[in-house]
């Protein structure tokens, strides 16, 4: 099971890929948006850092509810309410526990997913992050259906999530600033479900 110092572990692992890829991800929103989804990002995972570097506690709940607060309050845009609803969600789910279980990783990923769809209210297609999220959800459902170690099923999970990503590419944007452009957002990979991607591999990554 993941302890508590796993899942810090995955959080600063976060941390660093989100600002090694701030300027690739502000590159992607700067063609089909604003311009500011990886210094979103960046600056968001930052503040959740400090946050949790004086935060003590035995509860893995207590910390991803932290990382969400954080992230609503300093992500701004579309990224900041739904990235801090995933991670709020993963906290709700959560609660009281100290470590958790492959089980318990999909019943949070599971409701942090269900989060950002009912908050955001994109569908599948509609070239956001849901289109990483979803699949890699799936990925990792079925792969613990069939038994496969933790590790692998986390595997196939960032597999899936970068599959998603990738099919952004020629989707027509239907939510967010993307949408705005209409047939003009295809052809360009959404930075969201890049952000997306870039942090169910960093859990594969951390979690081997
Ligand atoms: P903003 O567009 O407000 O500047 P960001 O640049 O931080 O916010 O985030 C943009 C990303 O947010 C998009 O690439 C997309 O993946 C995601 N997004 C936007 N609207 C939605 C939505 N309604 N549901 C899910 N994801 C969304
Ligand atoms: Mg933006
Ligand atoms: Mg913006």
């Amino acid at each position: 099971p993941l302890t508590q110092e796993a899942v810090r572990a995955w959080l600063q692992r976060c941390a660093a890929v989100l600002e090694e890829n701030r300027d690739y991800l502000t590159q992607l929103d700067a063609a089909i948006g604003d311009a500011d989804h990886g210094v979103n990002m960046d600056r968001g995972f930052k503040a959740a850092m400090t946050k949790l570097a004086s935060l003590d506690t035995q509860d893995i709940g207590t910390v991803f509810k932290t990382v969400g607060m954080a992230l609503v309050s300093t992500v701004g845009g579309a990224g900041g309410p739904l990235y801090g609803t995933f991670f709020l969600q993963l906290g709700v789910k959560t609660t009281n526990k100290q470590e958790l279980t492959p089980q318990d990783w999909a019943e949070a990923l599971e409701a942090a997913v269900n989060g950002v769809i009912a908050r955001g209210q994109a569908r599948p297609g509609d070239k956001t992050m849901v289109d990483a999220l979803l699949p890699a959800l799936e990925a990792y459902k079925a792969a613990l259906q069939e038994g496969v170690p933790f590790s692998e099923a986390l595997a196939r999970s960032a597999a899936a999530a970068e599959e998603g990503m990738k099919a952004t590419i020629p989707m027509v944007a239907k939510k967010g600033r993307a949408s705005y452009l209409g047939e003009r957002s295809a052809g360009h990979q959404d930075p969201g479900a890049t952000s997306s991607y870039l942090i169910l591999r960093a859990a594969a990554e951390s979690w081997a």
